[in-house]
């Protein structure tokens, strides 16, 4: 460790930032302009990977363009087939990054890219990875902020995996990190969540999330609802179990319901009215039948996914600056 350490403070690290983007044509220029003034300032030399995950605003020129007004900033821009979702072109990006430290920024510039020499600092002292957490939510509603505090509050009880919480993609990576995110062979890619299971030596610093400057969130609530089922299907079993669990209890008391019938009809002979409870019961479980049944779909569903081994992302362009 001792000489590693000492490897950290003397050598000059390279820096790759990671930027997926869909459809940030109003923003890309302030991003771009921030990285390359993170250059000046922290003065290393910095390699910024841009993935267009299928803009259709015209993002990829745009950003084509004010990287080749910025000769001196090494960059690398992949132009993916399609939009593939975040998580995807983020994988496609840390693939493609080369630097010694990685850190994924998002392009609306909410993660502060002042933030990098804190958690570089972090680094020297020996911490693998340098995760950024969010104090403050400004400019996000107050349901989003309520629906994320349950999220995480949820997947921390029902992972044994430890995701920290208010903790997005924005964290300093060591080499040995990216590389082992890449020997991940899953399709789902719950970004949050393979980040926390890969380890190594964690430390987080925090900071004030802004709202972002420029163009629209590209999430809803149907795309957070879908994303906050890959995480909790793709870290944790507890629905399968709970399933389980509440088909015994069920059958349980409907055992002593069952002899409670048997009893009453001896003592008190036979007697007719019941349409209420009979209903009852048969909706009930009906119910419950059609519950189990999905939350089965949704891991066989993603079983499906895994199992057709289709690549991640598809790059249709590669272009370079160095
Ligand atoms: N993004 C992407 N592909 C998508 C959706 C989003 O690459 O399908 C990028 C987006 O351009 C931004 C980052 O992911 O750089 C975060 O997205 P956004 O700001 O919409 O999410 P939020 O900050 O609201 O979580
Ligand atoms: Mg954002």
């Amino acid at each position: 460790m001792g000489a590693e350490q000492l490897d950290r403070q003397t050598l000059q690290p390279r820096l790759s930032v990671v930027v997926p983007f869909l459809n940030e044509a109003a923003t890309l220029p302030a991003l771009i302009s921030a990285v390359a003034g993170l250059q000046r300032q922290l003065k290393l030399p910095v390699e910024l990977v841009l993935v267009d995950d299928g803009s259709r605003d015209g993002s990829c020129a745009i950003a084509r363009r004010e990287l080749q007004a910025r000769p001196e900033l090494q960059a690398v821009l992949l132009e993916l087939s399609r939009n593939f979702g975040k998580e995807a072109a983020l994988t496609a990006g840390l693939e493609a990054s080369r630097g010694d430290v990685v850190v994924p920024l998002d392009a609306d510039l909410q993660d502060p890219p002042e933030l990098i020499g804190p958690m570089l600092e972090q680094w020297r002292q020996g911490f693998d990875v340098v995760y950024a957490v969010r104090q403050r939510r400004a400019g996000e509603s107050r349901t989003k902020r309520l629906t994320a505090f349950g999220f995480y509050r949820l997947i921390g009880r029902m992972s044994a995996t430890l995701i920290p919480a208010d903790t997005g993609d924005f964290r300093l990576m060591d080499r040995c990190v990216v590389q082992a995110l890449s020997q991940l062979p899953e399709r789902t890619r719950f970004m949050k969540g393979l980040f926390a299971w890969v380890g190594f030596r964690q430390t987080a610093i925090t900071y004030n999330r802004d709202p972002r400057q420029r163009g629209q969130s590209n999430w809803n609530y149907w795309k957070l609802w879908n994303f906050a089922l890959d995480g909790i299907t793709s870290f944790s079993r507890v629905p399968l179990q709970l399933l389980s669990g509440g088909g015994v209890a069920i059958a349980l008391m409907s055992m002593v319901y069952g002899a409670w019938m048997v009893l009453r009809t001896l003592l008190f002979g036979i007697d007719l009215p019941g349409y209420a409870s009979l209903m009852t019961a048969v909706l009930f479980l009906g119910g419950l039948q059609l519950i189990g049944l999905g939350v089965l779909g949704e891991y066989l569903g993603r079983v499906f996914e895994e199992v057709k081994r289709r690549p991640l992302y598809l790059v249709r362009r590669r272009w370079e600056q160095s």
